[in-house]
């Protein structure tokens, strides 16, 4: 018999009619044949309500008591679900964590799950019964409860439906589906029919609330369509599959981030191990950090900026005033006042000049960029969080989001291809939420150039790349970063072969633009480590880090992604980064 997984969020169970509307649905679901398991969160904000008695009692509550108290929000619901279909007539039984047999790890307030054990669910489906999950929760090798980060119940059920060999997974929620951005913030943002899970897996860790990025980790690594609809209108919603919705478009959603702050280590001088300094202190104190962009260096010092949430900002501070001490840099400086805007695309990965059309886009509108990071599906730029709101709409604008593609969505392909060696892969791994590394790259074939002082106004990086590409001139990476206060840097990566024409190119912009000057490598070498978890399992980049640190090979470039970790370094230390980085990630190859 078919199995379907069907998830409903907070605001779809706050009140007693909300969870009868959705006891119905799950009841239809059943009458048409199916086995049932219903995941439920936390009634309406009850979940912050807990949070916030926890505060008023104790403002530092012990992480395992934050976990015993955050699962009760979930038991409620639960019951109440389950006396709800025996009301409309029909069997369900409910089950916490534990009786569901999910393991996760000890890590109290952001648990992984390791393995779920099914035979007591497939008891119960078996019965005849819907059986009713209860999301956000799973216990430790010694039983303590644990939750696995806020959002967590799309993991449960993702995962749920994993194991389970579920033939659908809805998520239901309060929105139709995936929009192209929140609708929240832009109300002519379009409804997706489907999304692929590298981008969902994009916009959602760049801001995008709709989907607990780890349930699309889930997702993709063992190929469940994950469908998320509403839960109060019969709309067909958006399928999150392996395909985008268009094969033609580069960009096919934005995000918003509000509340970054921006934090730059500056004059550490030039040599290995600086980003290791710096980013394990943060990783030491689970502070996750978000854009990272290291100048090539001037002068033999480098400066290396980086974005964390702004209410880690403290704490990420004093790692920053104490790599400063340990690496004899010049100092520390900070905005917590910016935001980041992200495009995300599929398409970008085979489209050239998607990042000018961006710096297009928002010099027309006079809004300056702070900080610029691109990677193979997405590209982030830092502005003042006061153009936050103008920023995301003209890229939405600028990109035509909200007009639909003209093309069919191509037909997604499930199982993905490979998808059970990937299952074999993971049946190997220690858990089921762990890492995965698919690949270790080594490219030999870029150089990179730096545009140094460049003047801090809108729409230097859109001359700057326009005149570059108008010269026929591929680029692949760039960032742009504040090395002064009103004067930025920006470097970029194209091919060797084209290094001196790009030089000499932007020279020409020297009178218009007013930059100091022009430096370049004529031979790098791109490291790159690509797989499932890479940001959600914080550290991975730190490791990259430590491992080039102990070969003693210097970064120049950095970029980050859900999908890949970038590193540019000198181009004679290629094969030794290489091999630095297959002995460290070895043991988590597929
Ligand atoms: P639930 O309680 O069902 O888990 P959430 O509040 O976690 O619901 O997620 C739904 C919310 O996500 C929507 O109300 C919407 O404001 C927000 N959201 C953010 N980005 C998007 C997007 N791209 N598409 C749809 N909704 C989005
Ligand atoms: N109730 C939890 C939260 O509010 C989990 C969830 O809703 O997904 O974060
Ligand atoms: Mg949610």
């Amino acid at each position: 018999m078919p199995l379907i997984v069907q998830k409903f969020g907070g605001t779809s169970v706050a009140d007693s009619q909300k969870i009868l509307a959705a006891a119905r649905k799950a009841i239809r679901a059943k009458n048409e044949g199916n086995q049932v398991v219903v995941v439920v969160s936390a009634m309406g904000k009850n979940t912050d309500a807990l949070i916030q008695l926890a505060g008023e009692i104790n403002p530092r509550p012990p992480a395992r008591e934050m976990d015993m108290l955050l699962s009760t929000g979930e038991q409620v619901s639960v019951a109440l679900m389950a006396m709800a279909i025996e009301q409309l007539g029909h069997r369900a039984i409910s089950m916490t964590g534990l009786q569901m047999g999910i393991k996760t790890d000890s890590t109290h307030t952001k648990a992984r799950i390791h393995s779920i054990d099914t035979d007591r669910m497939r008891r119960a489906l078996d019965d005849g019964n819907i059986v009713i999950a209860a999301g956000f929760q799973g216990v430790d090798d010694n039983l303590n409860i644990t939750t696995l980060g806020r959002g967590g119940s799309d993991t449960t059920a993702v995962a749920l439906a994993a194991v389970l060999g579920a033939d659908a997974c809805e998520i239901n929620t309060d929105v139709d589906g995936v929009y192209t951005t929140d609708p929240r913030l832009l109300p002519e943002a379009r409804l997706m029919k489907q999304v692929s899970y590298d981008e969902m897996l994009e916009l959602a860790s760049l801001g995008a609330g709709v989907m607990h990025s780890r349930a699309i980790e889930f997702g993709k690594k063992f190929s469940v369509p994950i469908h998320v609809r509403s839960s109060f209108a019969d709309m067909p919603g958006t399928m999150i599959v392996d395909q985008p919705e268009s094969s033609e478009r580069a960009v096919s959603g934005a995000a918003l981030v509000r509340n970054e702050a921006l934090i730059t280590v500056e004059g550490a001088p030039d040599v290995p191990g600086v980003c290791h300094t710096i980013f394990s202190k943060l990783a030491a104190r689970s502070i996750p950090v978000d854009m990272i962009v290291q100048n090539v260096s001037a002068d033999g010092r480098t400066d290396v900026s980086f974005t964390v949430l702004e209410n880690e900002l403290v704490p990420a501070l004093e790692c920053a005033d104490e790599s400063v001490v340990e690496l004899g840099a010049a100092g520390v400086r900070h905005d917590a006042q910016v935001a980041k805007a992200s495009v995300v695309g599929l398409g970008m990965a085979r489209q050239t000049g998607v990042a000018r059309q961006l710096f297009d886009q928002l010099a027309a509108e006079g809004i300056n960029v702070l900080m610029i990071s691109t990677s193979e599906i997405k590209i982030s730029v830092l502005v003042d969080r006061e153009e936050a709101a103008r920023t995301l709409r003209t890229a939405h604008q600028g990109f035509e989001l909200d007009k639909p593609p003209t093309e069919p969505p191509p037909q997604a392909t499930l199982p993905a291809k490979g998808a059970k060696d990937v299952a074999d892969v993971v049946a190997r791994l220690h858990g089921m939420e762990d890492l995965l590394i698919d690949g270790i790259s080594l490219d030999e074939t870029q150089a990179t150039v730096t545009v140094c002082g460049v003047p801090d106004q809108p729409g230097v990086a859109d001359r700057v790349f326009n005149e570059v590409a108008d010269a026929g001139i591929f680029v692949d990476m760039i960032v742009q970063s504040f090395s002064r206060r009103d004067s930025a840097d920006i470097t970029f990566s194209v091919p060797r072969a084209d290094v001196e024409k790009s030089v000499a190119t932007v020279e020409r912009l020297r009178s218009t633009i007013g930059f100091e000057r022009v430096t370049h490598l004529p031979s790098v070498a791109k490291l790159s480590v690509a797989g499932i978890g890479l940001r959600s399992h914080g550290g991975i980049a730190v490791r990259v880090f430590k491992a080039l640190a102990d070969e003693d090979i210097n970064i120049a470039m950095i970029n980050t992604s859900e999908m890949q970790i970038n590193v540019v370094i000198d181009g004679e230390a290629g094969s030794r980064g290489l091999a630095a980085l297959q002995k460290q990630f070895g043991d988590m190859r597929a």
